[in-house]
This record gives C-alpha cells, sequence and structure tokens, in this order.
C-alpha cells in the first residue's frame, strides 16, 4: 500500500475511471477534475471509496484551468492527464476540438510547473491517431511503430470532424512535448498512445443505448439484427483495462519516463466482431459476420510493431474475443 496522492482529469471519463479503480485497488488516494459538482457526485457514488474526492474544473481552456486545484493539494505527486474531447459531433472544429486539447493539456503543464513543484510524474493520454497515417496518409506497407507520427498538419485538422479529432491529440502531444523542452521542467512525461478502446465500462452502464465512441463501434454490432448489411470496416483495437495499466506503467516504471508507450493488441474487422457475439450469445440476434472479406479489409488497417511498448508494459494484451464478450455481457446482462 502507498501514501502517494494521484490527479486524474476527465475523471468521469470511460478510460479514466477504469485508471481510476486500478489505483485505489493499489492504495493510491485519488483526486479527480470533472466538469460540474453534479457529475462528481454521481461518480462518487458510483466508486464509493474515501480514497477518492473530485474538484471542479469546468473548462479546460480558461487560463490557469488547474491553478487552483493544485494549489490546494500540495500532497499530489502524480498527474495523469486524460480529459480531452472524443466526440465528432461538434459545430466548431478548433474551438471544441482542437482548442481544449492543445490549450487544456499547456494548461496542465503550466499549473503544474508553478503550483506542483512536488510533482515529479506526468502522464498524458495520447492516441495511437498520432502515430498512423489516415486518410491520403493511410500506408498499407508501413509497419507503424513509436517513432512515427500522423503527419495531418493543423490546417488539415480543420477540414472535417474526424480530422479534427485526429489533430487535437496529435497537437496537444507535441505541444506536451515542446513544453517539457522550452520549461526545462521538474517532471517526467509519459504518454500513452491507445487506437480503439473497447472493454466493460468500470463501473455500472448508466444509458446502454449510446456507449462511449469507442465503445458504439461494438454496440453498433450490438444493436444490428438478423438480414442487416454488417459493413466492411476494421482498426486495431485495446482493452480498456490494459489502457488504464499502461497509465499505471507510466509513472511507476522508470523505463517507460519520455516514451510513447504504444498500448495495441490487435487489429479487428466487425465481421470478426458479430461472429465472436455469434459464438459467445447463441441467443443473439445479431447477423453473422463474413470473415473471408477480413483479408481485403485488413488492407485498409494500419499494420504496426509495438514490441518495444510491450517489453516496458510486461504483461500480455487482453485478445479481441475476451474484450468483445466482456464488453456485450455487460450490454445483455448488467
Ligand atoms: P470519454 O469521452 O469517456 O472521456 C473524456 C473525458 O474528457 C471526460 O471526462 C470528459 O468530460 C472530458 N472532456 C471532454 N471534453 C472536454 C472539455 N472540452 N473540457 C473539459 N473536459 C472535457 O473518453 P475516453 O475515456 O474514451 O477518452 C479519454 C482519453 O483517452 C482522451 O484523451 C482520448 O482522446 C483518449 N483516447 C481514447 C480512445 C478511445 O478509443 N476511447 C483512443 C485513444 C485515445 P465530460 O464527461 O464532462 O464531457
Amino acid at each position: 500500500m502507498t501514501s502517494t496522492s494521484v490527479f486524474v482529469s476527465g475523471a468521469n471519463g470511460f478510460i479514466a475511471q477504469h485508471i481510476i479503480k486500478q489505483l485505489l485497488a493499489k492504495g493510491y488516494t485519488v483526486i479527480g477534475s470533472v466538469r460540474s459538482h453534479q457529475k462528481g457526485e454521481q461518480l462518487k457514488s458510483l466508486i464509493q471509496n474515501d480514497k477518492f474526492s473530485f474538484e471542479i474544473v469546468a473548462s479546460l481552456t480558461e487560463k490557469n484551468a488547474f491553478d487552483e486545484v493544485l494549489k490546494k493539494h500540495p500532497e499530489v505527486t502524480v498527474f495523469l492527464h486524460t480529459a480531452s474531447p472524443v466526440t465528432f459531433a461538434v459545430e466548431d472544429i478548433e474551438k471544441d476540438l482542437l482548442k481544449p486539447a492543445i490549450v487544456g493539456t499547456v494548461n496542465a503543464l503550466n499549473a503544474i510547473k508553478r503550483y506542483g513543484p512536488q510533482i515529479k510524474k506526468v502522464v498524458i493520454t495520447a492516441s495511437a491517431v498520432n502515430i498512423f497515417g489516415f486518410g491520403p496518409y493511410f500506408d498499407g506497407e508501413q509497419v507503424y511503430t513509436e517513432d512515427d507520427w500522423n503527419p495531418i498538419t493543423y490546417e488539415e485538422s480543420l477540414e472535417n470532424p474526424f480530422f479534427g479529432y485526429l489533430g487535437s491529440k496529435k497537437y496537444a502531444e507535441l505541444a506536451a512535448q515542446a513544453f517539457a523542452t522550452k520549461e526545462n521542467v521538474n517532471f517526467d512525461i509519459s504518454f500513452v498512445t491507445p487506437p480503439f478502446v473497447f472493454g466493460p465500462q468500470a463501473y455500472v452502464v448508466k444509458d446502454k443505448a449510446n456507449l462511449n465512441l469507442s465503445n458504439e463501434v461494438v454496440n453498433s454490432v450490438v444493436k444490428l439484427t438478423k438480414g442487416d448489411p454488417i459493413p466492411a470496416d476494421g482498426s486495431v483495437f485495446v482493452d480498456v483495462r490494459d489502457v488504464a495499466r499502461a497509465h499505471l506503467v507510466a509513472f511507476e516504471n522508470d523505463e517507460a519516463v519520455s516514451q510513447r508507450l504504444f498500448t495495441a493488441s490487435s487489429s479487428y474487422t466487425l465481421d470478426t466482431i458479430a461472429n465472436i457475439i455469434n459464438s459467445r450469445f447463441p441467443n443473439t440476434t445479431v447477423p453473422r459476420g463474413d470473415e473471408s472479406r477480413n483479408e481485403e479489409i485488413n488492407r485498409s488497417i494500419q499494420k504496426f510493431d509495438n514490441s518495444r511498448t510491450n517489453k516496458i508494459l510486461g504483461f500480455d494484451y487482453i485478445t479481441l474475443e475476451e474484450s468483445i464478450f466482456d464488453t456485450v455481457d455487460q450490454i445483455f446482462n448488467a
């Protein structure tokens, strides 16, 4: 058990809730930030643990957003920044996606520099979209690694909300790296860079009709009934419990300092997800997938080699079958 206090921004998020669950299980004290008192109370009632408390950070982009909470919590020595917009439903791409991601990251780092001199470890939830190329930059021959960067420019990010999300994550990571170099900071930074994150919610599922964005990929298959076509689509996934675990390794293991932890399990197609659901839930109305299409679909999915990360993490990833089973079991039965 430990007396370390960890700050988690965006505490009510899908990934953050798993991080908090794992931190509490290891005896850490957790202070989470949320956007409103109501969200904090809701989260507290789910977590039910005296070692968890919350603070309000109403806006990531407000000047000095994290200053007050860090002044109030001089006991915090680890800062995990997960808060960032994860949506394509935006009106103003720059204001609603890029700014909260980039300015929010810089605000967090500025507050740590000024008001958290005792904070020695910072972990930022980045994304595999910072590594992979998409659209005109997709390269089916390339084997993407921790060294690669999505070539998308800031201007291209403004073209549509999907590109906006890509740019928000890439330019937030770059801003953090630039801050660390320019400000000669007193803390270590590591990045966790997951692809699509599937898996059960850490606590109860409030609204099964609409899950968080990445789990809606699984839910979109769950919602299909016999006769519905399965879209010929796929990508790369990792289970949320592994992503959370990587956030802990990122500050507990010195080998993770300054690294981009490229946490990725395997590729998936919607046909394979449909077949896992059919084999594990025999009463389902989900149509069977046609996995003979996988070879073709796989040509549009990025290849990757994350062996450097896996060596640092030191654990095996949860498989697609296990992740889909646990996700869908919670949707059907919880
Ligand atoms: P969620 O949408 O579940 O959580 C996002 C969190 O960020 C919520 O706490 C949310 O608060 C907060 N947030 C979003 N926009 C703002 C804003 N403008 N101001 C303040 N807070 C905001 O998403 P995930 O848990 O999936 O994502 C967490 C992190 O992981 C993000 O940084 C995301 O980019 C990254 N990531 C996620 C992947 C995935 O597949 N899920 C893949 C790769 C990276 P609120 O609830 O109030 O909106």
